[in-house]
């Protein structure tokens, strides 16, 4: 016997997501559990691999199979595909390893055709309802299969609506639903050329292979590229046996969570629509009942599922999303999976699971994105502005979060205006997996319909971006790009402010506080800080930025940029003429006045920091970033330095670079001229010794970094300046302040050298965005404009600028982490770069044994957490 590739839901289970995909695993777990299922089966992941390898086609043993398992089906339901008496019906879905919802596409009813249509109105003794699946199907099956624009569909369903004067599908008649499948069809046929397939073994086996390519539509890999999930996975398909939620008032279909997904309530969840079928819920035209509705109009329906939901969240050991549909007053689990949730209701529910005893704190911290905390960390309106502020309408708080921005209509525009620097709220009637892109971008998003389950909110809420769904007063005006709501006419380009926390929507722009943060953030991530066994650091050179990364939970700070010290006006130009400087004299003057500057910003900074650990980072400007530009600034430089303009030009004309990336920077400046690094020294012992007077209990130790290392030469010498100057200033202080020489491992050369550098540094720490850089080729300033084609060739699937590219820079990081230790066991080595904040980076500097990890003082949290669960999933090496 061949490989199998086909899978009843009786020979599945939950443990089979990477086969059978997650809602095709968790099909089969609840049939296991013996819940009311539709029968069905699965194709598996393997399947869309072997598509994807024969050149996109279906192998002949994989469709003897597929239709091996349909007679399995015929056999346990006892209907038969495509025979007008009793007919058997099918849902052909899509279902990924990761759960991507709406990124991939459904058809329903599959098996109908003009013949099985007309036995199906007889058997249920329901023309309307046969019609009405019939025309679902049709639309459905050309938007998915053929890609006929879903637009052609709806003008004609519209039309219909329009000509019979009515206003909801629902009030359309048998007839209507007649001649709408014709029209249908004709439209199949004008985009086509041919007839629309009537053979349900074609439509079933069209279907599947559809589900295979939707695996790779551009919607699902912008889903993928911004989820880290790899295009090999591949999805499966499920076939299902079809119940109907729209054979009338005593039917219906939605959606339901076990716990509030905004808040983390714990309190059954969910919305539904009577008479409707699939997505009529999610597409949010029209709008639903809460789950709490049906408890009157069908109590015993809604007793057991209650009982099911609490099952599965027991089961699952977390909250469950799940989607039903009742079938003349008969309750069927069509899914279920861990939801999604905002930050807010994951650490509540996390907290409350622990609290109810059926999770253990670790399970508590891996329950929680890392990456979603950062919308818990970020703004709220004003309180004071928002009693005056001018409020337009409240709606549904679908997403917390506040935002403001310029008002655009479309996703487009959304993505365009965001690229001239603006920040922009998107305002649609409801959005489509086709706006995806624009959602991602946007500061917010207001939708006139939908619900809480709408696909704004669901989207909105995975990213963590606010929005305010169902505002069902605005009426927009989309040609001539602007809205009406509350008597205000607010034009594309006006700003609105907007509160997804609240679901108010306001006129202006409101200014906005930041974040507290809430018990239960406290309670898991004081748990997450128990496992964890790296330290968190962050980067940070003002006093604000210190303070801010304190209060995230910063344990120090891996990396203080100097030359981000003299960005101010007044400083910037003192370190203009120091890097213009053609003699020695005017060169002291100019460190002169940098001393005083760095020694005050270092006191602020060791003070913000109470006496944990500070990375001093040696200048570092890639001169490009420095040199001046405006003609005014070049006078009052000359002014300053005694030089006429036409000589300091030529100066600057020299001073340029080819690649000042790897021009005259980091610690070549201060082989060039070592007053810099002797400056530098001296202005951190100083405050340091300044800060312990104040504080005598604070018993930190500064650490002096040196940047761009590649040769042991060049730490050695620039270390000897360093070392002569800080022991000048302590004994002439009769100070005992300990400090330490590190050393920044930025170059690929330094790691391979890493075991001579280890003699010389007290301590490492890699710089993985120069790393990266160098270790590519790729320049940082340059590569962003040609790496999408990189990910649209599916030649990158992430941008290693963001998570570290574990497979080559890691190899490097790897290597000299064992040689290091292995002269100087337990030397101190940590990370500071972008990668320092990105979850799957820091699971890899866990494994790979570093001490710490230092990111912008935004990331601290979600470098804590992402630290604590690779703490809890994976051990260490090197260590
Ligand atoms: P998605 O992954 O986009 O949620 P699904 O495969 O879950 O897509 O299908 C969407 C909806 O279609 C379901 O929520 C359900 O309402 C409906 N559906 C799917 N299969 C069936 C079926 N066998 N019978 C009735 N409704 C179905
Ligand atoms: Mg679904
Ligand atoms: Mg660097």
């Amino acid at each position: 016997m061949g490989k199998k590739y086909v899978y009843l839901f009786s020979e599945g289970n939950g443990s089979m997501r990477e086969l059978l995909g997650g809602k095709g695993a968790n099909l089969a777990e609840m049939t296991g559990l013996g819940m009311p299922v539709p029968q069905g089966f699965t194709v598996s992941t393997e399947a869309c691999t072997r598509y994807y390898e024969d050149g996109k086609t279906i192998a002949p043993e994989i469709n003897d199979e597929i239709f091996e398992y349909l007679s399995k089906l015929e056999g346990m339901t006892g209907k038969k595909f495509g025979d007008p008496k009793n007919p058997l019906l099918v849902s052909v879905r899509s279902g990924a390893r990761a759960s991507m919802p709406g990124m991939m596409d459904t058809i329903l009813n599959l098996g109908l055709n003009d013949e099985v249509v007309v036995g199906f109105a007889k058997l249920t003794g329901n023309e309307r309802f046969a019609f009405d699946s019939y025309r679902r199907f049709i639309q459905m099956y050309s938007d998915v299969v053929s890609e006929v624009p879903k637009e052609e569909f709806e003008k004609i369903l519209d039309e219909q609506k329009k000509a019979r004067g009515v206003v909801m599908d629902t009030e359309l008649d048998t007839e209507d639903l007649k001649l709408i499948v014709e029209r249908f069809k004709r439209v199949y046929k004008t985009y086509l050329g041919k007839e629309f397939p009537t053979d349900p073994k074609i439509q079933l086996i069209e279907a599947v292979k559809a589900v295979f390519r939707s695996w790779d539509n551009p919607r699902a890999i912008y889903y993928r590229r911004t989820n880290g999930i790899p295009s090999s996975w591949g999805t499966a398909v499920t076939v299902q046996m079809m119940v109907f939620g729209n054979m009338g008032n005593d039917s219906g279909t939605g959606v339901a969570f076990t716990r509030n997904p905004a808040t983390g309530e714990k309190k059954f969840y969910g919305e539904f629509l009577v008479n409707a079928q699939g997505e009529d819920v999610v597409a949010g035209i029209r709008t639903p009942k809460t789950i709490a509705e049906l408890k009157d109009t069908m109590p015993e329906v809604y007793e057991q599922f209650w009982k099911i939901a609490q099952r599965l969240e027991d089961h699952y050991a977390d909250m469950q999303d799940m989607e039903f549909t009742i079938e003349h007053g008969k309750l069927y689990m069509l899914q279920t999976r861990n939801g999604k949730r905002t930050a807010a209701a994951a650490l509540k529910i996390a907290c409350d699971l622990v609290q109810e005893g059926k999770i253990t704190k670790e399970k508590a911290v891996l329950l929680v994105d890392p990456k979603n905390l950062d919308s818990l960390l970020h703004n709220q309106f004003d309180p004071e502005a928002l009693k005056t502020a001018e409020l337009l309408a409240t709606a549904l708080p679908a997403s917390p979060g506040a935002a403001c921005g310029q008002v655009v209509f479309d996703a487009e525009s959304a993505a365009q205006w965001v690229k001239e620097g603006k920040k922009v709220v998107l305002v649609r009637h409801e959005t489509s997996p086709e706006d995806i892109e624009g959602m991602h971008i946007s500061e917010g998003i207001v939708t006139v319909r939908g619900g809480m389950t709408s696909h704004a909110a669901v989207v909105a809420r995975g990213l963590g971006i606010c929005c305010v769904a169902s505002c069902s007063g605005m009426v927009i005006h989309e040609d001539q790009k602007f809205f009406e709501l509350s008597g205000h006419i607010v034009h594309e380009g006006d700003y609105i402010s907007m509160d997804g926390s609240t679901g108010k929507v306001y006129l202006g722009k409101l200014p906005t506080v930041s974040a507290n943060m809430s018990a239960d953030y406290i309670t898991l991530m004081g748990w997450a800080d128990s496992f964890r066994q790296m330290q968190i650091r962050a980067n940070a050179e003002t006093p604000e930025d210190a303070a801010q990364a304190y209060h995230f939970g910063a344990e120090g700070i891996g990396l203080v940029r100097t030359e981000h010290m003299f960005f101010e006006k007044s400083k910037i130009r003192a370190m203009r003429e120091m890097i213009l400087a053609r003699d020695e004299e005017t060169r002291q003057k100019a460190l002169d006045k940098m001393h005083v500057y760095q020694r005050e910003d270092f006191e602020k900074v060791f003070e913000a920091m109470e006496g944990e650990p500070v990375t001093v980072r040696y200048l570092d400007p890639p001169l490009h970033e420095f040199l001046p530009k405006e003609e005014e600034e070049i006078e009052a430089l000359a002014n300053e330095m005694g030089m006429t303009v036409v000589r300091l030009k030529k100066v600057i004309e020299s001073l340029k670079e080819v690649n000042p990336m790897m021009g005259h920077r980091g610690c070549r400046l201060a082989v060039s001229y070592p007053e810099i690094a002797v400056m530098q020294t001296q202005a951190v012992i100083e405050a340091a010794i300044n800060v312990r007077k104040r504080h005598p209990s604070w018993n930190f130790e500064p650490e002096l970094m040196v940047p761009l290392v590649a040769d042991l030469g060049e730490l050695k010498f620039v270390k000897a300046a360093i070392v002569r100057a800080a022991d000048e200033v302590i004994s002439h202080a009769n100070s005992d302040l300990v400090y330490h020489v590190g050393t920044m491992m930025e170059t690929p050369r330094s790691t391979l050298i890493a075991d001579q550098i280890a003699k010389e540094a007290d301590f490492f720490s890699f710089g993985t965005n120069d790393l990266t850089q160098m270790t590519f080729g790729l320049s940082r300033d340059d590569a962003a404009s040609f790496l999408n084609a990189y990910y649209d060739r599916k030649i990158f699937e992430l941008d290693p600028f963001a998570t570290l590219d574990a497979g080559g820079v890691g190899q490097l990081i790897q290597k000299a982490v064992r040689d290091a230790r292995e002269i100087k066991p337990g030397l101190k080595m940590g990370i500071c770069g972008e990668h320092g904040g990105d979850p799957a980076s820091v699971e890899f500097f866990h494994r790979c044994g570093l001490t710490y990890v230092s990111c912008s003082p935004y990331r601290v949290p979600i470098a804590r957490l992402a630290a604590a669960q690779a703490a809890i999933q994976y051990p260490r090496e090197n260590v």
